[in-house]
């Protein structure tokens, strides 16, 4: 009998993880479970591009529909895993099937955080291309925007939102906005630029309370101020999906549990993407990444080891966010730096920060630079670490180094 892999999710890591195993020569049964029913789309630019109106449903697609039938991905849409059986390598779906697998490769994602007060349940929250139709629809209707949560994605659901001449307010409960993975010197970049647009930042309160008022909201802050919004989004947060997999007995602690070639504690079930809990390398710890990247190394490692080609994962984290004319684009892991150095000009919003520890380099930012930030996943691949001379002499090819 042939091989037979089933994915379950069809986001950056199951997409990446289909390709990658018809690209590497698996000759067996792919299956390909996606809850969501539109054909498979990139979620970055749902708070980007997309909802500017610059991205069409088309451009933001994986692949075309033809691609899994060339490539014999059967590919069920609307369809979810809704029930594991390791000991039989049996999974159910909500279609009522019942697939034997030889491998399963779990790429379910996140769910988006939710509110949890009373009258919060016409809050919006942006994860799938229905919640970016729903909230382009509202967009255009509303005129007074509330923004709950100053992260990457309610920070540029502002500046779209902004740009679309809209009054946006967002509510952060940290003094600083993306407070979790920014220092200052970047952070404050962001939030300068968002007021200069306009945007009003609520910093250092929370939400105490919503309550709907005909078509709008009276939202009372922890500070007793209150704000009227015609549309409220809430960006504050996803928590793994990790309910088939726990219910199956898969070790999970915030994501499901894997090693470095991505098994879970079942070795013929792996684990990928936002789902998933892994001891990276950069951070030194176990934690969870939400990102492009992640998901599609992580695929990319599983599929090496499914193939009898067993490579650890060691890929360099990075991410993007774009708000406005700021590009920025984050190589490394930052937490616990304890100096850094800049290249570049501040002034012009377009520099790089270096972050190290103990004289190491950790992490690198770069806004507005991207020749920088290529050549920091190298630096921090190669685990070469520049001199400050090095870094802030913008002649010097930092290329040089590696
Ligand atoms: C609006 C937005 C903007 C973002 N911007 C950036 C960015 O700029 N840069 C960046 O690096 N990252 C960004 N991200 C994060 C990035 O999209 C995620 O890290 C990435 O999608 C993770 O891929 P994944 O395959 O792990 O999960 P997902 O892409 O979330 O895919 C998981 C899929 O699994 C499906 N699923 C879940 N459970 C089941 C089940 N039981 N049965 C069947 N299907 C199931 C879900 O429906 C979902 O489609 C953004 C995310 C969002 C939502």
């Amino acid at each position: 009998m042939k091989p037979r892999i089933v994915i379950v999710g069809a986001g950056h890591g199951g997409i990446q993880a289909a390709a990658s195993l018809r690209e590497e020569g698996f000759e067996g049964d792919i299956t390909l479970l996606s809850e969501d029913p539109a054909l498979p789309y990139q979620k970055p630019p749902l708070s980007k591009g997309y909802l500017q109106g610059k991205q069409t449903d088309e451009a933001i697609l994986f692949r075309s529909a033809n691609w899994y039938t060339t490539n014999q991905i059967d590919l069920q849409l609307g369809v979810s895993a809704t029930h594991l059986d390791p000991a039989t390598h049996q999974l159910t779906t909500s279609a009522g099937d019942t697939l034997t697998y030889t491998h399963l490769i779990l790429a379910t994602g996140a769910a988006n955080r939710r509110l949890p007060l009373p009258g919060a349940d016409e809050v919006l929250y942006l994860r799938t291309l229905a919640d970016a139709q729903q909230i382009g629809d509202r967009l255009a209707q509303a005129e007074r925007v509330a923004i709950i949560g100053g992260g990457f994605i309610g920070l540029e659901l502002a500046a779209v939102a902004v740009e679309k001449g809209k009054a946006v307010t967002v509510i952060e409960y940290q003094p600083r906005l993306m407070q979790r993975v920014l220092p200052p010197v970047i952070s404050d970049v962001f939030g300068r630029t968002h007021l200069q647009h306009g945007v009003q930042l609520r910093l250092g309160v929370g939400l105490q309370a919503i309550q709907k008022q005909g078509h709008s909201h009276t939202l009372t802050l922890t500070d007793g101020q209150s704000l009227t919004a015609d549309l409220v989004v809430a960006g504050i947060g996803v928590i793994a999906e990790t309910g088939l997999a726990a219910s199956a007995g898969l070790v999970c602690e915030d994501g499901i549990r894997i090693n470095e070639y991505g098994q879970t504690s079942v070795p013929d079930i792996y684990a990928i993407g936002d789902c998933a809990a892994h001891d990276n390398p950069y951070a030194g710890k176990c934690l969870r990444l939400e990102s492009v990247q992640n998901a599609v190394d992580q695929a990319k490692t599983v599929v090496s080891h499914l193939l009898g080609n067993p490579r650890p994962y060691r890929a360099v984290p990075w991410f993007w966010t774009n708000q406005y004319h700021l590009k920025l684009q984050m190589a490394g892991i930052s937490a616990g730096f304890d100096t850094y150095v800049i290249r570049g000009d501040e002034a012009a919003d377009k520099f790089s920060v270096y972050y190290f520890k103990a004289g190491k380099l950790l992490a690198v930012d770069s806004l507005n630079r991207p020749a920088d930030h290529l050549n920091a996943r190298k630096l921090l691949e190669a685990g070469v670490t520049p001199t400050e001379a090095q870094i802030t002499d913008l002649i010097f090819n930092l290329n040089g180094v590696l």
